[in-house]
């Protein structure tokens, strides 16, 4: 059997194009990404980012607080929403959980597994997953979004979920790290916002960075340069994360990069905060990418790729906007993109 439609990924792109894809009638096939340890370790688990982190403040349709009152007194007795006026905003784990439950109420079918390896060099396309599983289609959409760097170090690996993180948002509140010396690295807003986040928990906050000046927006960077609990050490680099088998991260050794001199912090959490890597490794190269590996779009305004046939969605094919209502609505234009495309190519 040869699909019509499989979007790989699961995250607010891959599940809004499921929902637009299957009430379009085109029975679409989710790959939703494989749980395994590999997954865990490297941020890819299915439900992406999202699903890592806790309140999602700015997702529009989800406010917090008590909306009974004004639902009630706003609105036809009608057209009062079924779901809990009481419940308040959103977290990442429930928006995702909702929006697969409302792509799987449209006929969405979903595969729990992971795309190794793609044919795209001949139609219909191959797709080959990690359990063995080959499936055919006729279009894809490749929604596989992003994943958090880290700096690379063996010590690093060592104390993964043990003090390191990419993710302060997710992470911050532990109480491993609660009035603690706490070690950020980087200098964009990712790491401005992290430093700042942390900075609520943590005794100080060691913001690391190689160069000396920041990348981050100077309304970003001024909130860092002005918080008493965040220290940064300029022109600096971390050469070992230091730590044990009980305590997991006790410190990092630092080296200053200008006069190679170095010193050892005490910490119990390392941070970070360095860029994102986008999932496109599986590609091996058939569809254009950028220099980092973000898949580049061949028309303004459309979701096309360099292959035809093949849409992008989300983080996979965005490094500036990377949110989760950006994501959602690219992956609505991918389904309808692809459903234009079926459509003029005969597959009904
Ligand atoms: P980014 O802007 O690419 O910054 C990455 C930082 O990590 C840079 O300071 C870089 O140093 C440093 N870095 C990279 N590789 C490193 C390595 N191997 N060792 C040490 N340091 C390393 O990434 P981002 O901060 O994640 O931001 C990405 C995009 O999202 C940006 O467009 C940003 O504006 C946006 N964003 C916005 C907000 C917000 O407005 N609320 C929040 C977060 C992110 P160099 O500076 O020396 O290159």
């Amino acid at each position: 059997m040869t699909e019509r439609v499989v979007i790989i990924g699961s995250g607010p792109a891959g599940w809004s194009a499921a929902i637009y894809a299957a009430r379009a009638n085109l029975n679409p096939l989710v790959i939703e990404g494989a749980i395994t340890e590999d997954n865990r370790i490297r941020g890819t688990l299915p439900l992406g980012q999202l699903s890592m982190t806790t309140e999602v403040e700015n997702y529009p349709g989800f406010p917090a607080g008590d909306l009974s009152p004004y639902l009630k007194s706003s609105l036809p007795e009608q057209n009062v929403p079924y779901r809990d006026p009481h419940m308040t905003g959103v977290t990442g784990p429930e928006l995702m959980e909702l929006m697969r439950q409302q792509a799987r109420n449209f006929g969405t079918r979903i595969i729990t597994d992971d795309v190794v390896s793609v044919d795209l060099s001949k139609k219909p396309f191959d797709l080959s997953l990690l359990q063995g599983e080959k499936i055919s289609t006729h279009s894809l959409i490749i929604a596989t979004g992003a994943r958090a760097n880290y700096l690379g170090l063996p010590s690093e690996d060592r104390y993964k979920n043990r003090g390191v993180s990419a993710c302060a948002v997710c992470d911050g509140a532990l109480p491993r790290f609660r009035n603690k010396p706490l070690v950020v690295i980087g200098g964009g807003d990712s790491a401005m916002e992290e430093a700042s986040y942390l900075s609520k928990f943590a005794s100080t906050v060691y913001l690391v960075h190689r160069r000396g000046e920041f990348r981050a927006s100077k309304i970003m960077a001024q909130r860092v340069l002005d918080n008493p609990k965040i220290k940064v050490k300029w022109f600096s680099g971390v050469d070992e994360v230091l730590g044990d088998e009980n305590r997991g991260v006790t410190g990092v050794r630092l080296r200053n990069l200008q006069d190679s001199t170095s010193e050892v912090i005490e910490a119990t959490g390392m941070f970070c905060a360095i860029g994102h890597t986008p999932n496109t490794d599986f590609l091996a190269g058939q569809v254009q990418t950028d220099d980092k590996g973000y898949i580049v779009y061949s028309l303004p305004f459309r979701t096309n790729t360099s292959v035809d046939g093949v849409f992008a969605a989300g983080d996979v094919a965005d490094s500036y906007y990377r949110q989760a209502i950006t994501s959602a609505g690219t992956g609505c234009m991918a389904a309808l993109d692809a459903e234009r495309w079926l459509g003029s190519h005969g597959f009904h």
